[in-house]
């Protein structure tokens, strides 16, 4: 015969997902000789099979609580209706993972107008019984019944005002007599039914209401956002009543082994004298915090203390405890490992370390890529977000908290930061809004994905940004945007979240990000444990810096284009493409060269000999070219063309499809020129950097390559520039020449590609972009409505798609491995800072992740638990 039902004797911790969480840690209290009210579980199964049986019972199960019932009332001595000695019980809720508050709980379970009158009687206490009674009315009509809450509150409300008590605490018996009479006829009037007085029944019904409470709205909504399959059940526990409400040396509280906010090894938590449960979380009275309960009942507050240690030793956890003093005895009625902040989660996870309670590795396992997010970025306060106006949710593109005046353009934006802080709102972003993006504090878009130009570049300065919020339309030209059916203006007030994606009105208050001991402790262990290399994408001298402060070993990609658009450069580069011959465009790429050679000679001595990987130019060109009219006026002046000349030249480079047009190598091997000007600027500052006595370990990434003859094409014309200049120069300096393999072509043939490359870095932006067919400026539009259909898990280009684009790169990594033992395989993409795609990319042997500067030590958390988890 299967078992429905286990008693608290019978289960243990490791009994999760047949006793829930609260039962597993109820019988593993009981064994552990915790003084916990004696009780049964009834089994996840159970509800499921109350539900694959159309919401009915079986038999079988109901025999099985009725016999442990019977136990239940030996062990206690008591018996539920008894009329001599009647047992109380609470009937609670208890899923596989915690749903804080989403399902039911009913108390006092076994009352009727009789054992209420004997339970007076045997106690002498005529307060505490009707006071049990009406709570218990209470409940049953809410959780089993569905009567609503506040038709009860109501007669409370009532008495309280008239007699003038300050807290129902304060009633006689008298009055709780007349609410617990008043309460039946509520019920009979709202169920159509009077108040059912047979005690079994009482039971059967409430058990059933737990289990329709895994389906109600609110616990469905849970499971939906904590990604908790609906398939899992509840059990319920029906545990003997202890009661917190006999008296004043009574009372209920909820503690944590330690504090949660900030992780301090000190008792920690709230109570309340002569009440039950529900006080305390339904905040109608005030509770104490528990430090009082020190100077109240010392005997009980170190006894209190001592069982939290006992409890957060063997569980090897910070725990989330209930207890319940009946008659100044401790009862401990719950504990689960508490929920904590992420500050609390790195301070705990350190402490126990050093407890010698856990292991270093099971410490990096226990924080979240999110908490490290969290500390390195400003927040919202929670208590400010409840008061929070949201206007909109994008995507949470870039992390941090960020609050300032709306601008619509980077120049006004650039301008106004002189006085105020800004906020930078657009469309899209482009490469020429870059100012207006390093002088704002955040950056907002209507438009683009993860990968858009304004996410990976506000994530390379470690700005907050939401994209893609599509709520939102601008109107540029009355400098106003409508977001839902706010309208706001130029210089009005919002606050962006750039880690949960949502804007809200107005200015909402921070806390500052916090970098403490521990965390440092954690990145050291990181450190120690991680296999893959961690590496950043850094454009310049500013974010080289940052990234080899957050420990990076080296720059994966240095997007040189984003050096083409700062103020002293972009009309060279204008006039360079605009050039009507090569030897014109030499002219431009002449004076272009020593300002590159300039920037990398910094990120050179910044690196200080780590490996710099610099990707010669990749978009296409019309991205650099002007759109307003002012400008192409200048330019053409400039260039002794007229204004409809240079026009039609703008005409002729513009393309329907850019992202799949005149871009990457293809650039190369059209104008050679321009690659060549790149090469010797990298050539030129490794060899100024050698002789300053710096070490130089130079990449030179040739991008998009789809055809081996592309890269052995470049390749040699820019070796043999490069052996030229050493040879000139008589100062050697390390470089590599390779590719990135972002074309599903490239996977495919990347054994031909590997005799030209020393590397390859994987560019899974387009590769995510090019496998799948999805734009990456344009894919959010649709990819929400996907992921909602359950069509898409999750958007590809935030975490790897393991079935599609991990496969081509396991193929490109063994094809190259083949051809080339010894080449160097790394990642580039965004994916490079996400913690799920580093877990991927961890088992397919390359041998280091780059992402942006801030994500660097995301990027070292998350490799090492890839390291814990391959291991195993
Ligand atoms: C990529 O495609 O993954 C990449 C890193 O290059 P970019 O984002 O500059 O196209
Ligand atoms: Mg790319």
């Amino acid at each position: 015969m299967k078992k429905f039902v286990y008693n608290f004797k019978e289960g243990n911790k490791d009994m999760r997902s047949l006793l829930g969480g609260k039962g597993a840690n109820l019988a593993e209290m009981s064994t552990l000789g915790i003084n916990v009210p004696s009780g049964f579980t009834i089994t996840t199964e159970s509800c499921n099979d109350y539900y694959d049986n159309n919401m009915r019972i079986k038999p079988e199960i109901i025999k099985q609580i009725n016999e442990q019932l019977e136990q239940l009332e030996k062990t206690m001595g008591k018996k539920l209706g008894s009329l001599e000695n009647p047992l109380l019980v609470s009937v609670r809720s208890g899923a596989v993972f915690s749903m804080p508050g989403m399902m039911d709980t009913i108390l006092n379970l076994g009352l009727n107008d009789e054992t209420t009158i004997v339970l007076a009687k045997k106690n002498n206490d005529y307060k505490f019984a009707y006071d049990s009674y009406r709570r218990f009315i209470q409940m049953f009509a809410d959780v089993v019944m569905g009567v609503e809450k506040y038709k009860f509150e109501a007669v409370l409300t009532k008495v309280r005002e008239k007699n003038g008590y300050a807290e129902d605490k304060d009633m006689s018996a008298d009055d709780l007599f007349k609410v617990a009479e008043e309460f039946k006829k509520i019920y009979k009037k709202e169920v159509g039914a009077e108040f059912p007085t047979n005690v079994k029944e009482q039971l059967m019904l409430a058990v059933e209401a737990v289990f329709k409470s895994w389906n109600n709205n609110r616990a469905k909504v849970y499971r939906r956002l904590n990604g908790i399959s609906d398939k899992l059940g509840t059990a319920v526990n029906v545990q003997a009543m202890v009661f917190g409400n006999m008296g004043d040396n009574c009372g209920t509280g909820v503690c944590f082994s330690r504090n949660p906010a900030t992780g301090e090894n000190k008792l920690f938590g709230e109570y309340l004298i002569n009440a039950q449960g529900e006080d305390v979380v339904a905040g109608i009275r005030t509770p104490k915090p528990v430090a009082v309960l020190e100077e109240e009942y010392p005997k009980l507050y170190k006894e209190l203390v001592n069982i939290t240690k006992v409890l957060e030793k063997h569980y090897k956890d910070m725990q989330d405890i209930e207890f319940t003093i009946e008659n100044e005895k401790l009862y401990i009625l719950q504990t689960r490992n508490g929920k904590r902040t992420a500050k609390a989660a790195v301070e705990i996870a350190v402490s126990l370390v050093q407890q010698g309670l856990i292991t270093k590795e099971e410490a990096l396992l226990r924080v979240n890529s999110d908490d490290i997010n969290q500390l390195l970025h400003p927040t919202f306060e929670e208590s400010a977000l409840k008061d929070a106006v949201i206007l909109t949710q994008g995507l949470a593109a870039s992390p941090g908290a960020a609050t300032g005046h709306i601008y619509f353009t980077a120049e006004e934006a650039v301008e106004a930061s002189i006085e105020r802080k800004v906020i930078l709102v657009r469309e899209e972003t482009s490469p020429e809004d870059i100012e207006g993006m390093v002088s704002s504090q955040a950056i907002i878009t209507s438009r683009g994905g993860m990968t858009s130009h304004a996410a990976v570049v506000a994530r390379g300065m470690g700005k907050c940004c939401v994209c893609g919020a599509q709520n939102m339309i601008i109107d540029y030209e009355n400098k106003k945007v409508k977001i839902g059916e706010v309208t706001l203006q130029e210089g009005d007030i919002l606050s962006v979240d750039g880690s949960s994606g949502k804007v809200y009105q107005g200015d909402v208050k921070k806390s500052d990000s916090s970098f403490s001991e521990s965390f440092r402790k954690i990145i050291e262990w990181a450190d120690e444990t991680r296999e893959l290399k961690v590496f950043a994408n850094a454009d310049n001298e500013r974010d080289a810096k940052a990234a080899f402060n957050f420990g990076a070993e080296g720059i994966g990609l240095c997007r040189t284009e984003h050096m083409f658009f700062e103020e002293d450069r972009i009309s060279l580069v204008r006039k360079m493409i605009l050039s009507a011959s090569e030897s014109e465009r030499k002219v431009y790429l002449d004076r272009l060269q020593p300002i590159q050679s300039e920037d990398f000679y910094k990120i050179f001595k910044e690196a200080e000999g780590k490996s710099v990987n610099i990707r010669l130019l990749d978009p296409p060109l019309h991205e650099f070219l002007p759109h307003e009219e002012k400008t192409i006026e200048i330019i053409a002046k400039e260039l002794d063309v007229t204004v409809s000349q240079l026009e039609n030249k703008i005409k002729s480079i513009a393309e329907f499809n850019p992202m799949m047009g005149h871009r990457g190598c293809r650039l190369g091997v059209t104008y050679p020129e321009i690659y060549l000007m790149q090469a010797k600027a990298i050539t030129q500052a490794a060899i100024r950097a050698r002789k300053d006595g710096v070490e130089v370990n130079v990449e030179i990434m040739i991008p998009l390559v789809g055809i081996e003859k592309e890269l052995s094409y470049l390749r040699e014309k820019i070796e043999a520039l490069i052996e030229k200049d050493i040879q000139n120069y008589k100062e050697v300096f390390n470089y590599k020449i390779g590719t990135m393999i972002e074309i599903p072509r490239a996977c495919l043939i990347a054994d031909k590609i590997a005799e030209y490359a020393e590397f390859f870095s994987f560019g899974t932006n387009d590769l995510t972009q090019m496998t799948f067919g999805y734009s990456r400026d344009d894919a959010e539009k649709f990819i929400d409505i996907y992921k909602k259909k359950k069509i898409l898990e999750n958007d590809p280009f935030i975490h790897l798609d393991e079935n599609g684009v991990l496969e081509l790169m396991k193929l490109a990594v063994n094809k190259a491995k083949k051809a080339k033992p010894n080449i160097k395989l790394g990642i580039c993409g965004e994916h490079g800072g996400d913690e799920k795609s580093i877990a991927l990319v961890s088992k397919i042997g390359i041998d280091y992740v780059s992402c942006s500067p801030y994500r660097v030590l995301i990027a070292k958390l998350a490799a090492a638990k890839a390291a814990i988890e391959n291991r195993k």
